[in-house]
Order: C-alpha cells, then structure tokens, then sequence
C-alpha cells in the first residue's frame, strides 16, 4: 500500500492534488472537509454537531473527526493505499492516525507539505468562494482558519520530520506542476525508499 498525508494552509490546493494524486497511483482519496460538508448538507446528527465548528473556522473535536476517519478508511485497507487531506490537523489525530495504520500493520509513507505564502492563500481563498459557496470561504473566516492553522497543524510538521517523511513541496507554482512535482518525490521515494529532503 501507499499511504499519504497531505496537509497545509487553507487554499493551499491540497484538495486539487490529492485528486490528482489519486487518480495517478489509484489511491482512495480521504477527504475530512468533504466528509464532514457532505454531513451538514444532509442534516444529519453528526452534521448538526459539526456545522458550527466548521462554519466558523474551527477545528472539529478531535473524537468526532477520529470516529469519522476510522470508519473511512476501515472500507479501504485492501486498496492500493489512501490519501488523507486534510487529516490529521492536530497532534493527537496524528498519533492516532499511526496508532490505527500500526494495528492493522500498515504505516505511514510520505507527507506532502504543501508551503503556500500568505497573500497567495488569501487571494485564492476569496477567488474560490464565488464557485464553492463555502461559508468558511471569507476574509474574517480566512483569518481564523490561518491561526487554527499555526496553532494547532503547523506542528505536524516537526511531527513527521522525525519521522523522515516529510515532502515540502512550494505550491506557488501552477496546479500541473506542482503535480509533476509531487508525482516525481513519489516515484523516487517507490523506488529508492527515500524522501527528498528540500523544498522541491
Ligand atoms: P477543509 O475542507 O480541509 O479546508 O476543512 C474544512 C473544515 O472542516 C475545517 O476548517 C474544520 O472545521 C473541519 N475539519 C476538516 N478536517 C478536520 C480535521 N482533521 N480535524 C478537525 N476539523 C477538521
């Protein structure tokens, strides 16, 4: 299996790659924004819980979106691998990503780190909300959304550096080639079992 993680700032494209590194190596794509959007639009209970949190910017408690996720990803243990997007987001979810991949004696290989700066993101994000209706998808709300970010993802940055598998990818360039990019790590980490260690 290939197992990866992909996680950045808002608007970074991590959903756009994660779709096309999906459909490049037939992973199953895990997507936690998408699930838990697709449970508010529903009105579920699970989504009535959620709604605040994610309309405001905030991250969902990490034992709602856990339970999600397991039971997700339970589906696709016998797949080629999976792609997370936009999970794990806090320390914790992370610990217990590896702790759940361990149990079923699998693991982690790579985690693309999607670097994007600020005015970028931001000029992305207000761009998107005419297309994606998301109500997270405005300025105050970007605001919010960038400190939950370094406050509580960012670190998962030093979090898989230990671990060596951390891929930095600069994420200004055009959606192609940023997943040319990608696509070249990958490859190099199948075959050589190793992960570049600059910003590519
Ligand atoms: P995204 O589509 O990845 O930008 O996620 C949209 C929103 O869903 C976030 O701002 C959070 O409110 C919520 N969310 C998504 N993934 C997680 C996660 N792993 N942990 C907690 N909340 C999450």
């Amino acid at each position: 299996m290939l197992n990866l993680v992909i996680f950045g700032p808002p608007g970074c494209g991590k959903g756009t790659q994660s779709t096309r590194i999906a459909e490049k190596y037939g992973l199953m794509h895990i997507s936690s924004g998408d699930l838990l959007r697709n449970e508010i639009e529903r009105g579920t209970d699970l989504g009535n819980q959620v709604k605040q949190y994610v309309e405001r910017g905030l991250l969902v408690p990490d034992g709602i979106i856990l339970k999600k996720i397991y039971k997700n990803a339970i589906r696709f243990i016998h797949s080629a691998g999976i792609i997370f997007d936009g999970f794990p987001r806090t320390l914790i979810q992370a610990v217990m990503l590896d702790t759940f991949l361990q149990k079923k004696e699998l693991k982690l290989n790579l985690v693309i780190h999607m670097l994007v700066d600020r005015n970028e993101l931001f000029k992305r994000l207000t761009g998107r909300a005419e297309d994606s209706g998301r109500k997270d998808d405005t300025d105050q709300i970007f605001g919010v959304r960038m400190r939950v970010y370094e406050k509580q993802t960012h670190c998962l940055k030093e979090y898989y550096s230990g671990q060596n598998k951390i891929l930095q990818v600069n994420g200004m360039a055009p959606v192609e080639e940023v997943s040319a990019k990608i696509v070249r790590a990958i490859d190099h980490y199948r075959e050589k079992n190793e992960v570049f260690s600059n910003v590519i």
